[in-house]
C-alpha cells in the first residue's frame, strides 16, 4: 500500500484504528469535519478488535448504553450501502433463556424497561424458545426473551467498512505508525509525536483500546481500564445451525452462541476473570492471541454442554483467547478528559465495543464538535472517575469482578465485592462495630443500613423485600419521629474562592447565590438546553469563598463543568476539598435538642433559620452547621474537620441517648427523600431534563441581574407549550406489599409512558414511592394527573398506583417540624 505523507497539522487526530476509532472518524467527517487524521500503529482492528465474537445485543444495565447500540444497529445496516463494503450485520435476533425463576423475574423486568424504550422484546416459554433455537435443550429452563432487532456483525469488516466511509469524505487514515508522546501547553493538548514525526492538532482522540490508558499516563490523564483475558471457542459444523440461527444467551450458565460458517462459536463471561497485563501491554501485538486456557474455559464448556448437549460429540476448530479492557464498572469511558482541555477518550469497551462503537462514535464525536455531550451520558462518562481509580493494583483486583457482571444477576442495590474496602471515612471502624452493611459509591464505604444487633451484617439480595426492610423501617422512623445520624462524608465538597468567586458562581447557578455571608442556596448548575449538569447547595462562607456540597460522584464532573465556565481572565479557583471534611448530618425532630446540649450557639429558629450555615462550637470540636435537610425534617449538616470526626460522633451519640438517637444508613435515606419527592441528580435530574420538568422551578432566579447559563432555552421553554409533556411525577403504589427498585415501566392508561427512575419505600406513607419519568402527548399538568390512572409493571405484573405532582407526605406538618 502507498504511504499516506504525514500531515504537519490536523484539526483532530485520532490515536488507534479499532472499531472505535474508526467510528469516530466516520462520524466527524459525516458531520462535516473531515480535517481527520487517524494514525495506527500496526494495521486496522489489529488490536481486539479482529478477534471479538461480533455478537451485537442491545440491552444493557443503562439506558443511555442501550440507545447508542439502537443507532449503532441502524448504521450497520446501512454502512454497506454507503460504502459499497460488507460489515456481515444480519440482524438475526436473540434468545435469552432463564434457568431460575429469578432469572425470569429479571427478564420479565427488563422486557417491560426494554418496551418502555422502544426496544422490541417478546417473553418466551421454554417450548417457544426452542421454535426458535432448535439445537438447544429447554427442560431445566423457565423461559425466555426474544427481541428482534438484535444481531450480528463482521467485526473486521465492520471497522474497514467505517473507515472508508470516513476516508470517502475526507479523513486520512494511516497505518504502521505509533504515536508516542502527546504534547500539551497550560492544560491543553497540542498535538502527538509520533515514532515518523509530529502532527500538531486541536483535538486529539484516545481510542487506543487496551493501550488508551498507557496513552493517557504520557499526558497526565487517567483512563482506568486493565485487560483480561476473555474466550471462546468456534466448533465444527452441526445439524441444524444455519446462518439465520438468532443469537442465544445463557446467563445463568455464563455463556453464549451464535452461528459461524455452520458451526457455534460459544463463549462467556466467567465470574471470576483472569487479569492479564500487568507488566504492561506490549506495543508488537497485531492480530495476536493469548494461549488456550482451557482450565480458565471449563465452566463455560460445563454449561455450554448442558444447554448444548450436542456440542459433547462436535469437535472445536479454533480456540479464541484475547486481551480486552475492561473499567471499575463495565461501562466504558467517554468524553473531554478533565485533566486536559481537547484531549479526548473512548476507550474501556468491556466486550461490548462492536455493538456499542456505532453509537458510541458518533456520540464522542458530537461531544468534541460541541463541546458537551447531546444527551445523558453520565453512566459511561470518564468524569465519574477519579485519579485514584487508575491504580492498577486496584484495577487489577476490580477486574476480576467486572467480567462477569454482563451475565451476573443485576440485583437491584447489588454492590460489588472486589478491591473493597477503597476509600473510608473517619467513622468506619466504628459504623462496622455496629453492624453496618457497607455500600459503595465513588469509592467510598457507605452505611447503607444496619443490621439488628445478632444479626448478619449483609445484604441478601432478591427482587422482593429484601432482608433490612424492617431494621431500614425503624431506622426511617426513628429519623421522622426521634433523631438520627447519618456519615455523610463522602459528599463532595468543593471550595470555591476569589475576587471573581460571586460573579463566576452566579453565572454558571441558575439560583441566585448572590446571598449574605452565612446563606445556604440550593440550586441547580444547568447546560445551554437548560438541562442538569448537577444540582448542589452553596454556603457563602465569607464574601468571596463558596463552599459547594455536592453529589459524591459528581465530585470530578462538577469541578470540571465549573471549572470549564469560569471565564479565561476571570480570578476565581476551585479546590476539592472532600477529603479534609467529613459530613455528620443530624436529622429528626429531636436533632435540635440533641445539638443544644453541645453547643453554646443558639439554635432556636429565630436566630439560626432554615437554610443558613454557621460556625459553631460543638463540644470541643469547631464545625459548620448548615440548616438543611435531604429527609424533610429538622436538621443540620455538620461539616467537620476530618481530625475531630470521631469526637463529634461520639458526642453526639453520648448527647443523643436519651432521645432515641440512632445510626442511619443510605438505604433509610433514600426512602425519606423519595417520600418527601427530593429529586436527586443522575437519577430523576439528568442533562436532559430542565427544573420546569423537574418541579423545581422555585430554585431558579430567572430575574437575577447578569442572568445564567441554560437561562434563555429556559425562557423559551415556559413559552413552548409541548415542554411539560416530559415531567418528573411521583407515583406511590397502592398495593403496600409491592417492592419497586427503580427502571420499572410505567403505564398511563394502560399503556407505556415512561419509566421509574428512583424508588424506595416510603415507611410513613406505607407504600413503595417512586420518582418517574414520563413522557406524555399532553402536558402534564395537575388536571393530566387527575384525570387518568397510573400503574407500574413489576416483572409483568401492573400495580396500580397514585401520581403526585407534589407529594402527599404531609406536606404541612413537615414544614411545621421542619420549622420547629
Ligand atoms: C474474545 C473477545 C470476544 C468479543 N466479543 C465481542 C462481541 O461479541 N460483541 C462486542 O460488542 N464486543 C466484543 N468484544 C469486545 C470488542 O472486541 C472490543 O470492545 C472492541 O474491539 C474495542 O475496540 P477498540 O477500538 O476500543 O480497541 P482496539 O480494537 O484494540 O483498537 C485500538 C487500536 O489502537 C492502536 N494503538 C494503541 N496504541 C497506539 C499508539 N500509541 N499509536 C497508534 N496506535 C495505537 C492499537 O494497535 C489498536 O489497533 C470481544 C472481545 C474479545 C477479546
Amino acid at each position: 500500500m502507498a504511504k499516506t505523507e504525514l500531515p504537519e497539522r490536523a484539526q483532530y487526530v485520532i490515536v488507534g484504528g479499532g472499531i472505535v476509532g474508526c467510528s469516530v472518524a466516520y462520524h466527524l467527517a459525516k458531520m462535516g469535519h473531515n480535517d481527520v487524521v487517524l494514525l495506527e500503529q500496526g494495521q486496522l482492528s489489529c488490536g481486539t478488535t479482529w478477534h471479538a465474537a461480533g455478537l451485537v445485543g442491545q440491552l444493557r444495565s443503562q439506558p443511555a448504553m442501550t440507545n447508542l447500540i439502537r443507532y449503532s444497529t441502524q448504521l450497520y445496516a446501512d454502512l454497506e450501502a454507503e460504502t459499497g463494503l460488507a460489515t456481515g450485520w444480519m440482524q438475526c435476533g436473540s434468545v435469552t433463556v432463564a434457568r431460575s425463576e429469578d432469572r425470569m423475574t429479571m427478564l420479565m423486568r427488563t422486557a417491560a424497561a426494554a418496551r418502555a424504550q422502544g426496544v422490541d422484546v417478546d417473553v418466551l416459554t421454554p417450548q417457544q424458545a426452542q421454535e426458535k433455537w432448535p439445537v438447544m435443550q429447554v427442560d431445566d429452563l423457565k423461559g425466555g426473551i426474544w427481541m428482534p432487532g438484535d444481531g450480528k456483525a463482521n467485526p473486521t469488516d465492520l471497522t474497514q467498512s467505517l473507515a472508508k466511509g470516513a476516508r470517502m469524505r475526507g479523513a486520512k487514515v494511516i497505518e504502521g505508525i505509533k504515536v508516542t508522546d502527546i504534547l500539551t501547553k497550560e492544560g491543553r493538548v497540542t498535538g502527538v509525536e509520533t515514532d515518523q514525526g509530529r502532527i500538531e492538532a486541536e483535538i486529539v482522540v484516545n481510542c487506543a483500546g487496551q493501550w488508551a490508558r498507557r496513552l493517557g499516563l504520557m499526558c497526565g490523564v487517567n483512563v482506568p481500564l486493565h485487560s483480561a483475558e476473555h474466550m471462546y471457542i468456534v466448533t465444527e459444523t452441526m445439524k441444524g445451525v444455519n446462518p439465520d440461527l438468532p443469537v442465544l444467551r445463557d446467563p445463568d450458565g455464563f455463556v453464549y452462541f451464535k452461528e459461524e460458517t455452520g458451526g457455534l462459536v460459544m463463549g462467556g463471561f466467567e465470574p471470576e476473570a483472569k487479569p492479564w497485563g500487568m507488566d504492561g501491554i506490549p506495543d508488537k501485538f497485531e492480530f495476536s492471541l493469548l494461549p488456550d486456557d482451557w482450565d480458565q474455559f471449563e465452566i463455560l464448556l460445563e454449561n455450554a454442554l448442558i444447554r448444548v448437549p450436542e456440542m459433547e460429540t462436535t469437535g472445536v476448530r479454533k480456540f479464541y483467547n484475547g486481551p480486552e479492557s475492561f473499567t471499575p464498572d463495565n461501562n466504558y469511558l467517554l468524553g473531554e478528559a478533565p485533566e486536559l482541555k481537547n484531549f479526548f477518550v473512548g476507550a474501556g469497551f468491556n466486550s461490548m465495543g462492536i455493538a456499542s462503537a456505532g453509537g458510541a462514535g458518533r456520540a464522542l464525536a458530537e461531544w468534541i464538535v460541541q463541546g458537551e455531550p447531546t444527551s445523558d451520558l453520565f453512566a459511561v462518562d470518564i468524569r465519574r472517575f477519579a485519579d485514584f481509580n487508575n491504580n492498577p493494583t486496584w484495577l487489577h483486583d476490580r477486574v476480576k469482578e467486572t467480567l462477569g457482571l454482563h451475565y451476573a444477576m443485576p440485583w437491584p442495590n447489588r454492590e460489588l465485592d472486589t478491591a473493597r474496602p477503597f476509600r473510608r471515612s473517619a467513622l468506619y471502624d466504628r459504623l462496622a462495630a455496629k453492624n453496618a452493611v457497607f455500600g459503595s459509591k465513588m469509592g467510598w464505604e457507605r452505611a447503607n443500613w444496619f443490621a439488628p444487633e445478632g444479626t448478619a451484617a449483609e445484604t441478601n439480595y432478591s427482587f422482593g423485600r429484601q432482608n433490612w426492610h424492617d431494621a431500614v423501617a425503624a431506622e426511617h422512623k426513628a429519623t421522622r419521629e426521634d433523631v438520627a445520624v447519618f456519615d455523610q462524608s463522602s459528599f463532595a465538597k468543593l471550595l470555591v474562592q476569589g475576587r471573581d468567586a460571586c460573579a463566576e458562581l452566579n453565572r454558571i447557578c441558575a439560583a441566585n447565590i448572590d446571598v449574605a455571608i452565612g446563606g445556604t442556596v440550593y440550586t441547580g448548575l444547568l447546560n445551554a438546553r437548560g438541562g442538569y449538569e448537577s444540582d448542589l447547595t452553596v454556603l457563602r462562607l465569607k464574601e468571596q469563598e463558596f463552599l459547594l456540597i455536592t453529589g459524591s460522584a459528581q465530585a470530578v464532573r462538577d469541578a470540571n463543568w465549573i471549572e470549564k465556565n469560569f471565564s479565561a481572565d476571570a480570578h476565581v479557583f476551585l479546590t476539592d476539598v472532600t477529603a479534609a471534611w467529613s459530613v455528620l448530618a443530624v436529622m429528626g425532630p429531636k436533632s435540635r435538642q440533641v445539638l443544644q446540649k453541645l453547643t453554646k450557639a443558639n439554635l432556636s429558629n429565630a436566630a439560626f433559620p432554615f437554610g443558613t450555615v454557621q460556625k459553631i462550637d460543638l463540644g470541643y470540636a469547631t464545625v459548620w452547621a448548615n440548616r438543611m435537610t435531604y429527609v424533610g425534617e429538622l436538621g443540620w449538616e455538620l461539616i467537620v474537620p476530618v481530625e475531630f470526626t470521631v469526637g463529634v460522633y461520639e458526642d453526639l451519640k453520648r448527647a443523643g441517648q436519651d432521645h432515641g438517637i440512632v445510626d442511619a444508613g443510605y438505604y433509610a435515606l433514600d426512602g425519606l427523600r423519595l417520600e418527601k419527592g427530593f429529586r436527586a441528580w443522575s437519577r430523576e435530574l439528568t442533562p436532559d431534563i430542565t427544573p420546569l420538568q423537574a418541579g423545581l422551578s422555585f430554585a431558579v432566579d430567572f430575574e437575577k441581574p447578569g442572568g445564567f447559563i441554560g437561562r434563555e432555552a429556559l425562557v423559551a421553554a415556559k413559552a413552548d407549550p409541548d415542554h411539560l409533556n416530559k415531567r418528573i411525577i411521583q407515583l406511590v403504589v397502592k398495593d403496600e406489599e409491592v417492592q419497586l427498585w427503580g427502571g420499572e415501566a410505567v403505564l398511563c392508561d394502560g399503556v407505556e409512558i415512561g419509566e421509574v427512575r428512583s424508588a424506595g419505600y416510603g415507611h410513613t406513607l406505607g407504600a413503595a414511592v417512586a420518582l418517574c419519568e414520563i413522557n406524555a402527548a399532553e402536558p402534564v399538568k395537575a388536571e393530566f394527573i387527575k384525570s387518568h390512572s397510573f400503574e407500574v409493571d413489576v416483572a409483568g405484573k401492573r400495580c396500580a398506583a397514585t401520581a403526585h405532582l407534589r407529594t402527599p407526605y404531609d406536606p404541612k406538618s413537615e414544614r411545621v417540624r421542619a420549622e420547629g
